[in-house]
């Protein structure tokens, strides 16, 4: 595969390395729209503000997806993990996954209920717990993954297509982090995740996202399980094959 590589870096919206000047000057934030004195901004003009940078990770996450218009649901979230209130392993992921996913179909389809399709996939994330994975055998980002499809087919309990369709997006969110083994890794497992679901709504929904991209994890010295050179995502290891 012709991949571009994913890695976390500057800006929290796009993932550009942070430019900063020396004189402060005047910018409105990313994600609250207040103007205010900065040195630095990203190389796209991303400024995001420090009361921003300290919302809760899911504010965080919801804010930034209404604000980004990224058809790479890889490289948004990648970009969103940077940020240190989100944290290593935690059920934020669970709403990183939906969101991220909503994200990018809005942006490629033009669908205007972004905000709202990112409401209700927190309010549904929510109930998705830590350690559903180990306790409950399901992990909370192939969840978040039956969440994206569930909220974007609009499947209900008594849906037919939408129901199969959601039902089949967790399942194979499940078996692609099923297979990689435990023990957990909210990023491993929500790469996994993301991967595959891109893929599905590509195939079964034509949702025309970007496919060329594969995250390269820069968070194996916070995680004390991490698998090293047994993670397809670790660097050393990564695109090989
Ligand atoms: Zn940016
Ligand atoms: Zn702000």
């Amino acid at each position: 595969m012709n991949s571009a590589t994913l890695n976390n870096s500057g800006c929290l919206l796009c993932g550009a390395d942070l430019v900063y000047r020396e004189q402060a000057y005047s910018l409105s934030c990313a994600l609250c729209g207040e103007k205010l004195m900065t040195h630095a901004a990203c190389a796209n003009g991303h400024f995001i503000c420090d009361r921003c940078h300290s919302l809760s990770a899911l504010d965080l996450i919801e804010q930034t997806c209404n604000a980004s218009a990224d058809i790479d649901p890889l490289r948004l979230a990648v970009a969103l993990m940077a940020n240190p209130n989100i944290k290593m392993h935690g059920p934020e992921h669970h709403y990183l996954v939906p969101a991220v996913l909503i994200t990018a179909w809005c942006a490629v389809s033009g669908d205007e209920s972004k905000g709202e399709k990112l409401a209700i996939a927190r309010k549904r994330a929510e109930d998705v717990k830590g350690g559903f994975c180990g306790f409950h055998g399901t992990c909370g980002a192939a969840m978040g993954a039956g969440v994206a499809c569930s909220v974007l087919t609009g499947a209900t309990p008594l849906a037919r297509e939408e129901w199969r369709l959601s039902n089949l997006m967790t399942a194979a969110c499940l078996t692609a982090i099923g297979e990689a083994g435990g023990p957990r890794c909210c990023k491993r497992d929500t790469f996994l995740a993301l991967l595959t679901a891109r893929n599905f709504l590509n195939r079964h929904l034509n949702a025309g996202l970007p496919e060329g991209s594969l995250p390269v994890c820069s968070f194996s010295a916070n995680n004390r399980e991490c698998l090293a050179a047994g993670c397809s995502f670790y660097p050393a290891t990564a695109h090989k094959g």
